[in-house]
């Protein structure tokens, strides 16, 4: 691997290994001049103490490779568990309505409203870290739904108060490494009971993040004693990186001046009975549900917005319901078919073949 200043660091590290994955926060700094310049979505130009996205993305590969080449210089014999819990995050904020149509949004007063789209899951996926004496050293939280509450200020939104949270549990350097399933049809607010939600939020006098934050707190703490009594020291390790080809949403059709397939990087891992597996899409939750109900791991873990973006994947009922994150899309139901295919046949690949 070499630094962004030329000089190898970690000859041994083999970097096509490396993912990295997006939490989807909208208060994180900006990292396209696109969208911040003079007149732009988030014109930062006349702001004097801002950082540009430039800056910001030099500090960011400093602060990441020094975070890899810590982490990779620092392994040490450790154990793993895995566990599974429940936090209602994340909810489908597509609403469809009498005639078909369907709209991202808050509407359900409208009278034609008939029901709200998809699906929604539930699950918090969780992977516990213990040094050699059994004391915990970090955990992995799987959410499907990304960090979206906060607007104004930057910061890992809900994930900041779960951090505190656990911190405050387990001590203050348990690491809590945030992932955002496949969530491309989620966001962290309710819309069903929503005047409900915000006023039980408003009794129990907390914000919204720390709401969610409690939730996904309360989960782990639920699991805790198993996950702690399940550590396994000798687990099955294996990692594929594979390029393919997806079609885009034009490919069957004349708009021959759109490239017909999109290349896109997957990572799985089997970590013992655990895989995961990652996309760079916004990926409808749909298909991370079919990839994790045909996946031969016990538990599959995904991470969507993982090494690249290429926006929204829809499902083929959200593309017939039209609105916004089923219309602006390059890949669409055809691509996201081949997108579960691989994925499963990769992820499958790391188990043994049924006799
Ligand atoms: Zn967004």
């Amino acid at each position: 691997m070499t630094s962004a200043g030329g000089a190898s660091t970690l000859d041994d590290f083999d970097s096509s290994k490396l993912f990295c994955g997006a939490t989807h926060t909208h208060c994180g700094p900006s990292i396209s001049y696109d969208r911040t310049g003079p007149g732009q979505l988030y014109d930062i130009s006349k702001e004097a103490d801002v950082m540009t996205p430039q800056q910001y993305i030099l500090l960011l590969y400093e602060r990441f490779g020094a975070g890899i080449v810590r982490a990779w210089q620092g392994r040490k014999p450790a154990g793993m568990s895995w566990a599974l819990g429940h936090a209602v995050v994340g909810y489908n904020r597509r609403l469809s309505y009498a005639d078909g149509s369907a709209i991202m949004g808050f509407d359900t007063a409208r009278p034609d409203f008939s029901h709200v789209e998809g699906y929604e899951d539930h699950a918090v996926e969780m992977l516990f870290f213990w040094d050699a004496d059994q004391k915990p050293t970090g955990m992995l939280l799987n959410v499907a739904c990304p960090s979206q509450v906060g607007r104004k200020a930057i910061s890992a939104d809900f994930w900041h108060p779960i951090r505190q949270g656990i911190k405050a549990k387990h001590g203050p350097d348990i690491h809590v490494f945030a992932q955002c399933a496949a969530a491309g049809d989620q966001c962290p607010a309710a819309i069903v009971r929503g005047k409900a939600e915000r006023l039980m939020t408003r009794r129990r006098n907390i914000s919204w993040k720390q709401e969610l934050a409690n939730r996904v707190i309360r989960a782990v703490d639920d699991v805790w004693p198993w996950a702690k009594a399940d550590v396994q020291t000798r687990v099955v390790f294996a990692h594929r990186t594979i390029k393919i080809d997806v079609p885009n949403k034009n490919s069957y059709n004349e708009a021959r001046w759109m490239p017909s397939t999109v290349p896109v990087e997957l990572h799985v891992l089997r970590l013992g009975d655990v895989a995961v597996a990652t996309n760079p899409f916004e990926l409808f939750l749909d298909y991370g549900i079919q990839i994790k109900g045909r996946s031969k791991a016990v538990l599959t873990f995904i991470s969507q917005l993982t090494c690249d973006h290429h926006g929204y994947l829809p499902t083929r009922r959200a593309v017939s319901g039209g609105d916004y994150s089923a219309v602006n899309h390059t890949v669409g139901p055809k691509g996201g078919r081949v997108l579960v295919d691989e994925s499963v046949k990769a992820i499958n690949s790391l188990w043994p073949p049924e006799k």
